[in-house]
């Protein structure tokens, strides 16, 4: 197990409190990862800002090449970057390395060629006798904060846009699934400049808290819960930063009585406990039209009965536990106050292993003002509630404090388009839920965030317009 931190180009260990990394398959722990000191954290800022002033002057050609290396890097090494996500957040072996790798590293080859393709309005003399020309620099040092659901794949996100614009950054992980991060930390040690790329270990506060409170610290992008977003938030307005933020979720999936009902099925039973349920895009919350109510019901509890539980290498494990005791406990407690109101068509339990495994869970009659419908679990829970018309769904829709994902199921291509124009949600999916792509924005409105992920536009966080005019 790989425990030390990347700073200024050198592998060191943390010399702060050994934080304990827990199996969450069998609730047993794994080993423990030293957190970043106060000293170790200023040192990776204090680098990170240095090494700012020669890699934003690196041409894009030489980042592209920076960024397909590191590609290159992480395919050479998936099976072993994917066991140990597979061993830190319980994840089904097989869908950490099949289905989370190839988009980790597309993620860098994207950036690689973003890089060199960023665009701006014409060169023109707007004045006479004047010429202005647009630029998109760098911003500055950037802070990353990642959470723990995707460690690798939200670390690619954090630095891959970061990296093809210019800019030079520090990384936290998520300090209860560290492993697969420090070990491409280490991978990636004699292939980044020193200084460029450094990765530090430690809870959200102190050091995350320190991170981003940092006055070198440019831009601050953070992947987390609202809470952690609100930090990062209050820390940029103490000293005017940029931020962008990619938060939590709770998706409507909004199914009209002309809905493929078995396309539907299919994506609840595989979209919405994909991960153990720990997904912000995630198909959790279905609304469905009166005519197909009751045999989505059926048909949803049926399906979703059927999910093989396991650890992540059991031949067949379709869902693995959830991340932590804490986590389990929280979704526990959720679901418990839901079934006063709600009906437990499916699941509604802790498993009866050891780990930190939930039952897949089906709610149906949820009232679209309970909490339960409201609040984003991050388990394997959905909730099924009710609408009347298309009228009815955007105004449930739209009165959410979110606005990550959404999707609209139905037959009709006229509806479906006027429902994707003002569901108030940063991604839409029509007849599919969830399915991403790095040429696509990730991306946030409302309560879920501000700005995006991956696409062209991931590169908005991370640059400055800036306007140069020349006098003739
Ligand atoms: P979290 O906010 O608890 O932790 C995320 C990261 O923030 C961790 O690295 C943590 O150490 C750090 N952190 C916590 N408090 C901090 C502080 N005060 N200052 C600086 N850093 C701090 O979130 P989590 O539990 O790891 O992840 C789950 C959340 O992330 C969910 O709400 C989920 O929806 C969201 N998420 C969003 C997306 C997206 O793209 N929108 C993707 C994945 C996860």
């Amino acid at each position: 197990m790989q425990t030390k931190m990347l700073i200024n180009g050198e592998m060191v260990e943390g010399q702060g409190e050994a934080l304990e990394v827990v199996n969450p398959s069998t609730g047993e722990r794994i080993g423990a990862v030293n957190e970043a000191t106060e000293e170790q954290l200023d040192a990776a800022v204090a680098t990170c800002a240095e090494a700012f002033e020669t890699y934003s002057q690196v041409t894009p050609g030489e980042r592209a090449a920076l960024l397909l290396d590191i590609a290159q890097v992480l395919e050479d090494n998936q099976d072993e970057l994917a066991g140990l996500e597979s061993l830190d957040v319980g994840k089904p072996w097989p869908s950490a390395r099949d289905d989370e790798m190839p988009l980790t590293i597309d993620t860098f080859r994207f950036m690689a060629g973003a890089a060199r393709t960023m665009s701006g309005s014409a060169t023109a003399e707007y004045v006479a006798g004047h010429t202005s020309m647009i630029r998109r620099d760098p911003v500055g040092p950037v802070a990353a904060i990642a959470p723990w659901n995707y460690p690798l794949m939200m670390a690619a996100w954090k630095i891959g846009a970061p990296l093809a614009a210019g800019c030079t950054m520090v990384l936290k992980p998520s300090e209860i699934t560290p492993l697969s991060t420090l070990r491409m930390a280490e991978l990636l040690s004699d292939v980044v400049p020193k200084g460029v790329l450094n990765i530090v270990h430690g809870r959200g506060v102190p050091i995350g808290d320190r991170l981003i409170n940092s006055p070198q610290m440019e831009a601050i992008t953070i992947t987390g819960s609202p809470a952690t977003g609100k930090a990062a938030m209050r820390a940029a307005s103490q000293q005017i930063r940029h931020v962008h933020l990619e938060l939590g979720g709770k998706a409507p999936v909004i199914v009209f009585d002309d809905a493929d009902l078995d396309a539907v099925v299919e994506t609840i039973r595989y979209g919405a406990f994909f991960n153990s349920g720990q997904d912000c895009a995630q198909p959790t919350r279905i609304m469905v039209q009166a005519g197909l109510y009751d045999k989505l019901v059926a048909a949803a509890a049926d399906a979703v009965g059927q999910i093989k539980i396991g650890a992540p290498r059991d031949d067949g494990t379709e869902m693995g536990p959830v991340v932590s005791a804490a986590q389990a406990a929280r979704v526990a407690e959720m679901v418990d106050a839901a079934k006063d109101t709600a009906e437990v068509v499916q699941g509604g339990a802790r498993a009866d292993r050891d780990g930190f495994f939930f039952q897949p869970t089906v709610l149906a009659n949820v009232a679209n003002d309970a909490p339960i419908a409201q609040t984003e679990v991050f388990g394997p829970v959905v909730t099924i509630s009710r609408f009347t018309d298309a009228e009815d769904a955007l105004r449930i829709a739209n009165a959410s404090g979110y606005g990550l994902a959404s999707s609209v199921w139905t037959r009709d291509v006229g509806r479906a388009m006027q429902m994707s124009a003002r569901l108030r949600y940063g991604m839409t999916w029509v007849n599919t839920h969830g399915l991403p792509c790095a040429e696509m924005p990730w991306a946030a409105m409302k309560g879920s965030g501000t700005g995006c992920d991956m696409s062209v536009y991931g590169l908005d966080a991370y640059t400055s317009v800036r306007h140069v005019m020349i006098a003739h």
